[in-house]
């Protein structure tokens, strides 16, 4: 099946971003999601890439080589490439929890295969792949030096209803995971269920922020807002932190925090596990008059969608006013934002304006994005969603 590329768009995909939109194209009669496209423009073939007939990402490039073909070969390259490179930059003895495919940015564009401790946690955002998955799981299973026991299926994003509830979580390959999976992160003991956690049991993506909060915590009074199962609370308390306080409207997560606290030799009773909406636990902190030396605040997506953004800025802004009125003077501040539409000179906007409403000062200590694991095409800034600013408070 071939379909032809506005000339417009050549530069784009030439160039490594990997969506056509299927506004931008001409249908082809009959394909079917999951169909090979031949891509040409000009009468030349341009890429190959994976149909999608419902979703309005269209084509999903595979690859713009002459030589490539579709299939076992390719998946075989693009898997182990994608391992080299982690294994350049991890240390997988102290890390055992790690993204080995992150879709569009390791040329497998709408799939996500996170590992964890010889499992594997593969998600989908597009049913188009389903044709294809025996042999992606093929190519996964006999990755050389891996180990592996199990590929555990996450399911499909949450958002194609249709096809989550065709294809449910299940085991593709091997032992069905155990629920939790206990891994390391930087040496660092963490607990991740594939199949019930969010995410793929982790977030992942915040590994080298954890790394980072952990040299900053010692002697300080901790607060992590949003703290799922405690991640950058442990790393604050191995970090010598005085006391940590986890906040997370989700109680399992809480739950599970207060083990992973005991597997590491730290005793949960000294800290404190609040399950409770972020926004009430703020305003109790203000009747109160709490004040922390260093405060975390990784707050779910709130632009799930473009049109949502100017909404989602100002309660960005709000949120961080809010909790920089509990930091001591002198003291850190880290805020994080995960939504792909805000940018990261909107993310600091969001931080400046909050500093500005609660009449404080940031100094920028440091500024990162999605760490080595996570990459993704530079023409493609839809794959840059993390950000992640440490701050001082003065
Ligand atoms: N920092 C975490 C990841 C945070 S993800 C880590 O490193 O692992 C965002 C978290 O926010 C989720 O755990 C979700 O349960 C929680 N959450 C979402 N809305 C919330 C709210 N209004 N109040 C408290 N927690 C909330």
């Amino acid at each position: 099946m071939s379909v032809q590329l506005p000339r417009r768009l050549l530069a784009h995909v030439l160039r490594g971003h990997p969506w056509i939109y299927a506004d931008a194209i001409e249908r082809p009669a009959g394909a079917r999601a999951g169909d090979i496209a031949r891509v040409t423009c000009g009468g030349k073939r341009v890429a190959l890439a994976l149909y999608d007939d419902d979703s309005p990402i269209a084509l999903r490039v595979l690859t713009t080589s002459k030589q490539d073909r579709v299939g076992p070969p390719l998946w075989r390259r693009r898997v182990d490439e994608a391992l080299a490179l982690r294994r350049a930059a991890i240390d997988f003895e102290r890390t055992d929890a790690f993204r080995l495919i992150n879709g569009e940015g390791d040329g497998l564009p709408g799939v996500h295969v996170d590992h964890y401790a010889g499992y594997l946690a593969l998600k989908l955002d597009t049913p188009a792949w389903r044709p294809h998955l025996a042999e992606l799981v093929e190519a996964l299973a006999s990755t050389p030096g891996l180990a592996l026991r199990g590929i555990w299926f996450k399911g499909h994003h949450k958002r194609d209803a249709a096809a989550a509830a065709a294809a449910p979580p299940g085991a593709l390959w091997g032992a069905e995971p155990p629920d939790p999976v206990e891994v390391r992160e930087h040496g660092m003991r963490l607990i991740a269920s594939l199949q019930r956690g969010q995410k793929t049991g982790l977030f992942l993506d915040q590994r080298e922020n954890r790394a980072l909060i952990r040299r900053v915590s010692a002697g300080r009074d901790v607060l992590n807002l949003f703290s799922y199962n405690g991640g950058f609370s442990i790393a604050a308390a191995l970090g010598g932190a005085r006391r940590v306080t986890s906040v997370d409207s989700a109680g399992a997560a809480m739950d599970d925090a207060r083990r992973i606290f005991a597997l590491n030799g730290l005793d949960p009773n000294a800290h404190e596990f609040a399950t409770a909406d972020v926004f009430a636990f703020l305003e109790g902190a203000d009747a109160r008059g709490a004040r922390y030396d260093l405060i975390v605040c990784d707050p779910p997506s709130f632009a799930p969608r473009k049109q949502a953004v100017p909404k989602a800025s100002s309660a960005y802004a709000r949120l961080h006013a809010a909790a920089l009125r509990h930091v001591r003077p002198g003291g850190l501040y880290a805020g994080s934002s995960c939504s792909s539409h805000i940018t990261v000179e909107m993310f600091l906007e969001t931080m400046r304006e909050g500093a500005a409403r609660a009449r404080r000062v940031l100094r920028l200590l440091e500024l990162r994005e999605a760490p080595l694991d996570h990459p993704s095409p530079l023409a493609f800034p839809e794959g840059r969603y993390l950000k992640f600013a440490l701050t001082r408070v003065d």
